[in-house]
């Protein structure tokens, strides 16, 4: 089963989240973490475009950025370079490919994708680490 709150609205996937994962592993206190995250659709208030405060997400009137007549804002192409530069992660390709397939099966091809060739464990984008064996891996670099 994929759980469509892990689809974020800016293309993020959050099932590969540190916060996220932390939390759902409970080990927020071992790393040094004071707070984790449910994912965005739940947490809704504090990920990166609702912080900044874009309208139409805060009002709920689109589902994806991909939806936006103003997509991709540069808003959205700022997070979508950081997200390149620091995790080799693009996420207005992830948008056009949630558009393409839907967002079930990207969710499926983004579990697939951050599963851990070591342990079938989990991997977090942003410590390129499987929180479950210790694999340092970042599947969006390919040797
Ligand atoms: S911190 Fe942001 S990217 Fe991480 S799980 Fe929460 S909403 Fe998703
Ligand atoms: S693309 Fe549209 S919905 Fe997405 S952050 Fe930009 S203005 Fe908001
Ligand atoms: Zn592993």
């Amino acid at each position: 089963m994929v759980n469509n709150n892990l689809a974020a609205p800016c293309g993020i996937y959050c099932g590969a989240c540190r916060a996220f994962l932390l939390k759902k592993k409970d080990q927020l206190e071992k790393r040094g973490y004071k707070q984790g995250c449910d994912g965005c659709r739940i947490r809704f208030k504090k990920c990166a475009f609702i912080r900044r405060d874009c309208p139409a997400l805060l009002k709920k009137e689109i589902d994806f950025c991909y939806e936006c007549d103003k997509f991709p804002c540069q808003k959205l192409q700022k997070i979508d370079s950081q997200y390149q530069d620091r995790y080799s992660v693009n996420i207005i390709n992830n948008l056009k490919r949630v558009q393409e397939i839907g967002a079930e099966k990207w969710l499926h091809e983004q579990q697939k994708l951050y599963t851990c060739p070591e342990c079938g464990g989990e991997i977090c984008v942003h410590d390129a680490e499987c929180f479950d064996c210790g694999n340092r891996i970042n599947p969006n670099i390919k040797n």
